[in-house]
């Protein structure tokens, strides 16, 4: 019998664990990835792994189980059911623990629960948890990928080095005013690395201590199919172009970097959209697949989580320079559209983006486009803005400030009456920590991560009234996670038009439409849903090669 042989597109989660299982499994096998830098959006991300009913979890005594998380599921879907298909719903959540302590028993990593931290809609969902279910890595050793170190992207949306329990004790990921610098300097000194960059660095060290081949710089550009089964894929590598045979995973990650493709799904007209996942996510998987009779199905775009972000200059290999907003979630910021009025729970971002796509204007465009996070002084002074640290200065041509709102309103474009009279009435109440409009901050989750801890009577909450005011146009930045994807039957085998598995490919990640999360979203299904999808494939393909 031949040894079965297995082609990853895409270094991301999805792709690495599909590798690493695959190779697990006795399967010959090769990453191929497209980008200069292994990770994708992985690597750039939180680390946060949605799974219900973990060992983690059980370990610590905290009340969790399968049943609790598909019920969460089932309710986040409630309406749109049809969007969720029951059978890779329950293989996904079923699936996940197991896929947890896999990796933690590989020795890949050891697996921490961030404290304290809620589903996004507990308690209001059936199904929620108050904490337990966000997997994240214990610190990595970066030192230990040696001459692979310098393929990881540095960590532009989070303090890698730090432990989520750390960030919290400071007072959240907003509030860097009390980040213990000297700490997060001694823990970039030891290549100290968490969050998404811990996930893609352990998985990288497990590959290449295995003897894994991942090819950088090298981009599947299309399937090999015989007699309707794939068996391999074509390479392009530095001009030339290649045969990979195997069956084939795809693992390519999203299409944010795809203008044309982010329109359609994700509904945001240009202009407005960004991205803060690396500039090689252009849908490829959904192009190759499509050729040989993949089905692709798209969720509605708020499916696909986008966050209020700005543009900045770029400043590594992939890099769309686009960063994501935390800083409007905290005291002395709201969020208001051109009118200069506010539209939702300016606290939770995805609250900001479902008004956006979702709220249309009597002529059908959007309402709430363009949109703008508007602040006062006392937030700069305490709060920063991206990488300008508290009282910092902001970079040249990126924030508009001016002595008054009317004078702020006038450089952004934004109605001054409009704005004054929000601000005024927003002010009116939030002493009292109160926002008897929009109930900002009224979810715990956007309290804990997106709040001033130290901020009373409300983490979320405080007036807008010290001049200077500032100002800064938002876009909804994609976050390697989309709207539409391939359909998957169980195992990670993709779909065709006919409900039919095409023999051969494999598909995990973002890469795949989310039927088996639905229509609902909460941070951590993401890369959970490339951990069990990765998983699966590998599964089957060793399956297929055993003798029965
Ligand atoms: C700032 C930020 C924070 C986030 N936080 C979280 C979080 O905490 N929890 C969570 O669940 N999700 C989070 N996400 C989303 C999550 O990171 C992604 O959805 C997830 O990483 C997708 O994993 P993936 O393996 O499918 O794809 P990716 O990690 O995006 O990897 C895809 C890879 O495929 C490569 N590729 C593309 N085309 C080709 C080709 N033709 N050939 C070869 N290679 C190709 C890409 O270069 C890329 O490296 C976050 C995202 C961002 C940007």
């Amino acid at each position: 019998m031949t040894t079965p042989r297995l082609v990853v597109a895409g270094s991301g989660f999805a792709g690495l664990v599909a590798a690493l299982a695959a190779d697990d499994l006795g399967i010959d096998t090769v990453v191929i990835e497209k980008g200069m830098l292994v990770g994708g959006a992985t690597a750039l991300s939180g680390g946060q792994v949605w799974v219900a009913g973990n060992h983690v979890a059980a370990r610590l005594g905290i009340d969790d189980d399968i049943a609790s998380g598909i019920a969460y599921v089932r309710a986040l879907t409630a309406s749109h059911p049809d969007l969720l298909d029951e059978a890779v719903m329950r293989e996904w959540i079923d699936t996940a623990p197991a896929a947890a302590r896999w990796l933690e028993d590989l020795g890949v990593l050891t697996w921490e629960i961030i404290p304290g931290f809620p589903d996004y809609h507990y308690p209001a969902l059936s199904g929620t948890r108050p904490e337990g279910r966000y997997l994240t890595p214990a610190p990595f050793d970066g030192r230990r990928l040696g001459d692979l170190r310098t393929l990881l992207p540095p960590p532009v949306h989070f303090p890698s080095g730090v432990t989520y329990g750390e960030l919290f004790a400071w007072g959240g990921q907003a509030s860097r005013r009390n980040w213990d610098q000297a700490l997060l300097a001694e823990r970039r000194a030891h290549d100290v690395l968490t969050f998404g960059q811990a996930l893609a660095a352990a998985l990288l060290a497990a590959l290449a201590d295995r003897g894994v081949p991942v090819h950088t710089e090298a981009e599947v550009v299309s399937l090999v199919a015989e007699d309707g089964a794939v068996v391999g894929a074509r390479v392009r590598r530095g001009g030339t172009e290649r045969i990979e045979s195997g069956a084939v995973m795809l693992a390519t990650g999203s299409y944010d970097s795809d203008p044309e493709l982010a329109e359609r799904y994700s509904g945001t007209p240009a202009p407005y959209a960004g991205s803060v996942a690396p500039n090689t996510l252009t849908g490829d998987a959904l192009r190759v697949a499509a050729e040989v009779g993949a089905e692709v199905r798209a969720h509605p775009a708020e499916s696909a989580a986008r966050l209020p972000g700005f543009r900045l200059t770029p400043t590594f290999p992939g890099d769309t320079g686009d960063r994501q907003c935390h800083e409007h979630g905290l005291p002395h910021a709201i969020v208001v559209d051109r009118r200069g009025h506010r539209f939702c729970d300016d606290a939770f971002p995805s609250a900001i983006t479902e008004a956006v796509l979702g709220q249309r204007g009597p002529g059908g465009e959007y309402a709430h486009l363009p949109f703008f996070m508007v602040w006062d002084d006392r937030h700069r002074r305490r709060y920063g803005l991206a990488e300008v640290p508290p009282g910092g200065d902001y970079p040249p041509g990126t924030v508009t400030s001016a002595g008054s709102l009317a004078e702020l309103a006038a450089g952004l474009g934004i109605d001054p009456d409009g704005l004054r009279q929000t601000v005024a009435r927003y002010n009116e109440h939030a002493d009292r920590g109160e926002d008897p409009d929009f109930a900002r901050g009224a979810r715990p989750w956007s309290q804990k991560f997106k709040g001033d801890a130290e901020h009373a009577p409300h983490p979320n909450i405080g007036t807008i009234e010290e001049a200077p005011f500032h100002g800064i146009e938002l876009r909804l930045a994609m976050t390697g996670i989309p709207a539409a994807g391939l359909v998957l039957l169980t195992d990670s085998r993709v779909s065709d038009s006919a409900g039919e598995a095409i023999p051969g490919l494999y598909a995990a990640g973002s890469s795949t439409a989310m039927t088996n999360s639905g229509a609902g979203y909460n941070s951590g299904f993401s890369l959970s849903r490339g951990l069990t999808g990765g998983l699966l494939a590998a599964r089957h393909v060793a399956s297929l090669a055993r003798p029965h």
